[in-house]
């Protein structure tokens, strides 16, 4: 294989045991800074031989569950306890994160949209540059990938856990779902197709589907989101992803991974799945998250505040299921995600 065309520095000697914590080095040329470089932390905690495990969060920067809980496990895990290797990244596009933002201040990026990224990105387009590095350099490393992603500012969820089916004869789809119940988050879905918005199977452009289609074990998460943490969502990330960890064989079972429920497992399909506004205006639900709803069942209205005598229009479910994601912001656009439900697995 050719040299990887990337311009970002690594710290780590991936073939070093013990616990590393450094910075990747990311080229950034810019008014205050014309030689400088963005540090994107990145730790590994290695102990002899085993499954190596890539750890991510902060992907969309105002997610925040993953980016605590990989933190604090960068601090805390006794490399004594493991067994392979485990990388850590807490804030995957750091000036995302750094912004408390999804998408990167600097172009825009929206770096779980933006895989398998871009060999020689310029320094204009670092979102690109580090999908390419993840994709060409960590991945090629990595036997499993676990991605922690929340809801961010415009969405909230009941904590979630969630994999990839590529079609009905995925032969890898049955280990994603023993890992999806290892996990143990309230609920576990399974997105059919691969990509929750265009149905674009192995070639949807985020970090899991990329992770598939190399033969990994990849799971994501949907923890919370509002912008906001709680302790509740901070538990289920603490412990699913000690739970992913003994579940690939990379630490033992122990104290941090006590079980958990047995998921609520539900299947997300294609567009009937969501709710989306029709129209500018304010949004009343009529629905509480996590609750069951029924095939054309109300799930809220939009109001014309400045025409009391309009009748808000109605916005309606397209199919039953547990409506487990929910808009937590009143103010609504046309097109702009109310809600989605899943449909319980029938499997
Ligand atoms: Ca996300």
């Amino acid at each position: 294989m050719s040299e990887p065309r990337t311009r970002i520095v690594c710290p780590i000697d991936f073939d070093q045991d013990g616990r590393q914590v450094g910075h990747l080095r990311l080229p950034f040329s810019s008014n205050r800074s014309a030689y400088g470089w963005i540090g994107i932390p990145i730790a590994q905690i290695k102990n002899g031989t085993g499954p190596t495990v890539l750890l991510n969060a902060g992907s969309h920067g105002d997610e925040y569950e993953g980016q605590f809980t990989l933190s604090r496990l960068i601090r805390e895990l006794d490399p004594a306890r493991v067994q392979g290797r485990i990388v850590v990244i807490p804030a995957l596009n750091a000036p995302a994160a750094f912004g408390h933002a999804r998408c990167s201040p600097i172009d825009g990026g929206n770096l779980n949209r933006s895989f398998p990224g871009e060999p020689d990105a310029p320094d204009s387009r670092p979102t690109a540059a580090i999908a390419y590095w993840v994709t060409n350099v960590l991945l090629p490393l990595c036997d499993a990938l676990l991605d922690l992603h929340s809801g961010g500012k415009t969405l909230d969820y009941v904590p979630s856990a969630l994999v990839n089916r590529h079609g009905e004869d995925d032969p890898r789809f049955p280990r994603r779902l023993e890992a999806l119940r290892a996990f143990g988050a309230p609920i576990g879905y399974i997105v059919e197709g691969g990509s929750v918005s265009a149905g674009g199977g192995m070639r949807a452009p985020t970090l899991i589907a990329q992770a598939d289609a190399r033969g990994m074990l990849a799971l994501a998460t949907e923890l919370g989101g509002a912008g906001t943490t709680s302790l509740e969502t901070l538990k289920v990330a603490r412990r699913g992803t000690y739970n992913f960890l003994a579940h690939v064989g990379v630490i033992e079972h122990s104290r941090d991974t006590e079980e958990l429920p047995e998921p609520r497992l539900v299947t997300v399909g294609g567009a009937g799945y969501y709710v989306h506004a029709p129209c500018r205006g304010t949004f009343e639900p009529a629905f509480a998250l996590g609750q069951d709803v029924e095939t054309g069942q109300l799930c809220g209205w939009v109001h014309q505040i400045d025409d009391p005598a309009a009748a808000p229009v109605e916005v309606r479910f397209e199919r039953e299921g547990v409506a487990f994601c929910k808009r937590p912001i009143t103010e609504v656009e046309r097109g702009d995600c109310l809600a989605h439900l899943g449909t319980d697995w029938r499997g």
